[in-house]
């Protein structure tokens, strides 16, 4: 295991920090840490800025992860239909340091749908498919092992068995896994393989560096021959602790790279002021992978905190683009999906050991938005399709068939007007009568909000990453998806920053 790479923090900086470097990359997350080493490794001269801080603080605490792991402390909410806080991470690693590691390659209707889309072969199942194997060897991605499963797993691969679906325990990148079940929390063994552990730390290698706790705020261009060229960015110095600026960080640059995430790379197009110059569909079409969770009872203890987070999966008969899989959290958490709050708080106590529960999340239809406050904070909206709606209801009431299979009774939801179910068809019954604004939602894939595509009316980018409205200015993290995804984004989003980063090199080499 490579240690995770030295950086800088927000006391190097000083008052006045200034970089000059061939390429600068803002967010170490996903899509920063697969652009940094491909292009130290072709031999550019690389800086990362991250916001987060330059070491992980990993405690199993809500409070603390929020904040020093998660963007804006983890308070990011979508309005809309209804509310439905979004969750990203942030650190040198970015959402892979508290993401859960499951791996799937994108489908492959998917990503010819892109090709389609963008007229470019090199993003069609064909020509992506040896990247995304490639890419899962090096982050360690292997199918979970049984010994660490954990029972609520257990439960769940026995209803998929048993009722023949297509499903089981669940590829992830986390080959020391010790099955502590705080993934959300960032990893305490170091058995995650988030990005610092590979991309970062061979980046590093090649002589990458890496500026922590500083925030970037400006984008800076140029006009030559009429044309508008990125040339840098900037950005104030944060205190982990305070929260408080403490100075200033500038950085001139040949290529900027915008890897700050789906939420954050439109926030900051928006804050820098670029949103007139690269066009509408700035922060526009965000898809989230939208969800919902059943809790149910078994007579065995199973302890669901405990064991493989999210470690088994299927794929429901008949259901394209849903795709349920295990539902695990602290054991607060446990209390809230499963409804046990008010008058059944203490009965939701007595019965925790025995819960076990699941979710199913849909390739949305629906579309939301990236705009910011004045205070720098994203202001998030999204609108729940009517067809999204009603395959989430779908999907909840196959879980609830894998669940009762497996040996759970008394399944609960976090749906208002949905009570105790011990019957797939009273579950489908209870949930014809809600509506959206029933659901307790959360959502932790935002993509697509600023995406490729062929014109600067309907997409950010071409399908090369570079802005269609600022030469040298490249996206490459999950915002640039053309669609929503369908599959859990985290190797999707290194293959795509992967792709962009080696088509940049082609046109270097081209000029060279
Ligand atoms: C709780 C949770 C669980 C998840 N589980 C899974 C899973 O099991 N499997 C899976 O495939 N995916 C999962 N995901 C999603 C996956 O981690 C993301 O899709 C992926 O990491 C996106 O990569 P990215 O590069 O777009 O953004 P990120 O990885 O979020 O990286 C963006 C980085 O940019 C930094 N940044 C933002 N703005 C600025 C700025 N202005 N200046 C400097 N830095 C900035 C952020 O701090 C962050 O570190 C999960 C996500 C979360 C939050």
């Amino acid at each position: 295991m490579n240690p995770p790479p030295p950086s800088f923090g927000y006391a190097d900086v000083g008052v006045l920090k200034k970089y000059t470097c061939d390429a600068v990359i803002v967010g170490a997350g996903a899509g920063g840490g697969a652009v940094a080493k491909v292009l130290s490794e072709f031999g550019l001269n690389v800086l990362v800025i991250e916001s987060g801080p330059k070491q992980s603080r990993f405690r199993p605490n809500y409070a603390h992860t929020a904040k020093y792991h998660m963007q804006e402390g983890g308070s990011m909410v979508a309005k809309g239909s209804t509310f439905m806080p979004i969750a990203a991470g942030k650190g040198i690693g970015g959402s892979t340091l508290i993401n859960s590691a499951l791996c799937f390659k994108a489908p492959d209707t998917v990503l010819n749908n892109w090709s389609g889309i963008l007229k470019d072969e090199r993003w069609s199942a064909n020509e992506l498919m040896p990247l995304f194997e490639q890419t899962a060897r090096y982050i360690g991605v292997s199918k979970t092992p049984k010994s660490i499963a954990g029972k609520n797993n257990d439960l769940i691969v026995k209803g998929i068995k048993s009722l023949g679906y297509n499903g089981g325990l669940a590829p992830r990148s986390t080959p020391r896994c010790v099955g502590c079940g705080i993934c959300y929390y960032g990893c305490p063994s170091g058995g995650k393989n988030s990005v610092n552990f590979n991309f970062l730390s061979d980046a590093h290698k090649a002589g990458c560096q890496i500026q922590a706790e500083v925030h970037i705020t400006e984008i800076h261009t140029k006009t030559k021959n009429n044309k508008t060229y990125a040339s840098g960015v900037a950005g104030k110095s944060i205190d982990p602790e305070t929260g408080k600026a403490t100075g200033r960080i500038e950085v001139e640059a040949q290529w900027v790279i915008l890897s700050a995430g789906a939420i954050g790379t439109p926030r900051l197009l928006h804050q820098a002021g670029l949103s007139n110059l690269l066009g509408p569909a700035v922060g526009s079409g965000l898809h989230v992978h939208p969800g919902s969770t059943l809790i149910g009872i078994s007579d065995e203890k199973i302890e669901m905190w405990k064991g493989a987070t999210q470690g088994a999966y299927y794929h429901p008969p008949n259901m394209p683009g849903v795709l349920p899989h295990t539902f695990s959290a602290p054991p607060e958490a446990c209390l809230v999906a499963g409804g046990f709050l008010g008058d059944s708080f203490q009965e939701g106590l007595s019965l925790l050991p025995h819960l076990c529960g699941m979710l199913a999340m849909v390739s949305d239809k629906g579309t939301g938005s990236v705009g910011v406050r004045s205070d720098g904070r994203a202001k998030i909206s999204y609108h729940f399709a009517q067809d999204d709606v009603d395959r989430i209801k779908q999907g909840l009431v196959s879980v609830s068939k894998v669940l009762l299979s497996g040996g759970a009774k008394d399944l609960r939801a976090p749906i208002h007007g949905v009570g105790i179910i011990n019957d797939p068809e009273e579950l489908e019954k209870a949930l014809k009568k809600t509506s959206i604004q029933d659901f307790t939602l959360y959502a932790a894939h935002p993509m697509a909000s600023c995406r490729m595509g062929n014109t600067i009316e309907h997409s950010v980018t071409s399908s090369t990453g570079e802005t269609h409205g600022c030469n040298n200015l490249i996206i490459a993290d999950a915002s640039v998806f053309p669609t929503s995804l369908g599959v859990n984004p985290q190797l999707s989003t290194m293959v795509s920053a992967t792709n962009i980063a080696l088509m940049l090199i082609n046109r270097i080499e081209a000029t060279q």
